[in-house]
């Protein structure tokens, strides 16, 4: 019988993870079985400690489970040796953190090209891209201004900039308005629901914010490293663009001629973005 599903852009499955902690193993991960669709949004949401940071670096293969399988559109990704995963990363995702890990010494744009820069892609291309996107975030009027005199909302805008500017499929968020007001994070969550409208980029994010967990149409909790419940609501109640308040996405994004999803690469390899 032929499976006419479309493949999962990435499926885990039996993932655990262990660690040792002064001599003791530890168990952190227990068995995670999870797959995510082409486009979905979803969060993890669940108490400090559980885990989802932990799950999140290994679907974004920064750290390695200690059994199980992460499979990227029917591709194991855990046979692959380091040069051909971090190839993989670059083609396939993008990171935002918390702390935006911007490069202080270098603007926005020049901070949001940086990946292409390094991956050999030529400088006006890149800076092509890397205005397209900034406008898309609402910070044209930013471009030359360094990551010190932005603000803090500001600069998590340009950090999902950089992670969108190599194409990716998936974007892996690790509370990424956890140190924003409430006010910015609400644009903040607006904002990533239209590049998801318009680009189709598909998010995972991990996240604290009961705002965020509310407008998304999938939300795992995760309890003491395993999926407690894989909660999907029918209707996705995020807000309309208008309904944004104050972050200005470029009119016709979802035609303009930016990041096409899935051509090239992913930021995996990004200083500062592998580390945190
Ligand atoms: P969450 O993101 O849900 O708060 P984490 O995935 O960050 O949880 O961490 C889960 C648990 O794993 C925590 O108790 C943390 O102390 C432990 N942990 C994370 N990384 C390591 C490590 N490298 N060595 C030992 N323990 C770790």
């Amino acid at each position: 019988m032929t499976d006419l599903s479309p493949l999962p852009l990435v499926r885990v499955e039996g993932i655990t993870k262990k660690f040792l902690h002064e001599g003791n193993e530890i168990e952190i991960l227990r068995g995670i079985d999870l797959e995510v669709g082409q486009g979905e949004m979803l969060c993890i949401v669940g108490p400090s400690g559980a885990g989802k940071s932990t799950l999140l670096h290994i679907l974004g293969t920064l750290d390695l489970p200690t059994a199980g399988r992460i499979v990227y559109e029917g591709r194991d990704v855990t046979r692959h040796g380091s040069a051909q995963l971090a190839d993989f990363r670059n083609r396939t995702l993008g990171f935002v953190f918390q702390f935006h890990h911007l490069l202080p010494e270098f603007t926005a744009i020049e901070n949001v090209m940086m990946p292409g820069l390094i991956r050999g892609i030529a400088r006006a291309a890149m800076q092509e891209r890397a205005r397209a996107l900034l406008d898309q975030v609402g910070l044209s009027h930013r471009l030359s201004h360094r990551p010190g005199e932005l603000s803090g909302g500001e600069q998590q805008r340009v950090a999902l900039a950089r992670a969108l500017v190599m194409r990716p499929k998936l974007v892996l968020a690790d509370e990424p308005t956890g140190n924003l007001d409430s006010k910015t994070s609400e644009a903040m969550h607006a904002l990533v629901f239209e590049l998801n409208r318009s680009l189709g980029v598909t998010f995972l994010i991990v996240t604290h914010s009961k705002e965020l967990a509310a407008l998304m149409p999938r939300v795992v909790h995760m309890v003491d490293g395993r999926i407690d419940r894989d909660e999907r609501r029918a209707a996705d109640p995020a807000p309309a663009p208008e309904a944004r308040g104050e972050l200005p996405v470029a009119a016709g994004a979802a035609g303009a001629p930016g990041p096409e999803v899935g051509a090239t690469a992913g930021e995996g390899d990004m200083p500062g973005a592998s580390g945190a």
